[in-house]
């Protein structure tokens, strides 16, 4: 059984949804024309956010992580997400030197040995990689979802970021079945790990499977503490603890 199978479901009210993500898109790529970017992670939020960017045309960049612990199938996912579009994914990647520096200091897997060393290795190759994405924009657009989490519940269709960018996250009444069946309708590419009972896909070394019932992200940081995992992708002027790893 795929992700499609498990999760795709026409409920009331799609069409309406799916009309008024694309109406936010499109407001928000006119108020920001030429300084807006959708930082997708390749999940199955941001691909819908994708093809809803490529469908209706919207000059909205599109750019991604690439912290170098990535799953090769979130790679492979990346380029087919090119293809498929006819478009071009800015890639940022963490400083060579820096890496390389606390991988010797630490080991491959430092993330496992401290929440410290987690956030450690989460600021280097995500939270410096993001300042450079976001620099010189004035909004972005992510697939965060209110019930995604706890800590998500809140989100709003529109926020703005400790830099005072405008954050946009129109999918934020979307739900799960929502997303697939958008998936299914639309033939939008999604991860392959999806397929593999993985809800939340982030680096290699931080993501599992989940087990049936499981919370959407209890893949992630799986070793820690649930008040812990966050990365600080999604700090925001919500109310703690909405800090959050991202639909990365
Ligand atoms: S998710 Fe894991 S591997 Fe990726 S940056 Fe954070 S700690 Fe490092």
């Amino acid at each position: 059984m795929n992700a499609i199978d498990q999760h795709a479901r026409a409920t009331p009210g799609f069409e309406a949804r799916v009309a008024a993500a694309a109406a936010r898109l499109a407001a928000a790529a006119q108020a920001h024309a030429g300084r807006i970017v959708q930082a997708t992670s390749l999940g199955a939020e941001d691909m819908v956010l994708t093809d809803l960017i490529a469908r209706h045309r919207l000059p909205i960049a599109i750019a991604t992580l690439d912290t170098g612990r990535l799953h090769p199938e979130t790679l492979q996912l990346a380029d087919a997400t090119e293809r498929h579009y006819g478009l071009a994914i800015e890639r940022f990647a963490p400083a060579a030197e820096a890496t390389l520096h606390f991988v010797r200091e630490h080991g491959e897997l430092a993330m496992r040995q401290s929440v410290a060393l987690r956030k450690a290795c989460c600021a280097l190759r995500k939270l410096e990689p993001l300042a450079r994405l976001l620099n010189g924009r004035s909004a972005w657009v992510t697939g965060l979802r209110r019930e995604q989490s706890d800590a998500r519940a809140e989100v709003p269709f529109e926020d703005t970021d400790d830099a005072g960018r405008a954050k946009f996250n129109p999918l934020a009444d979307w739900s799960q079945a929502d997303v697939w069946h958008y998936i299914a309708l639309h033939g939008v590419p999604y991860n392959v790990l999806h397929d593999r009972f993985f809800p939340s896909i982030g680096c290699e070394p931080c993501t599992r499977a989940v087990a049936l019932g499981e919370d959407f992200r209890a893949g992630r940081w799986w070793w820690e503490q649930e008040s812990a995992k966050e990365c600080g992708l999604h700090v925001s002027a919500l109310p703690s603890p909405a800090l959050s790893e991202t639909t990365a």
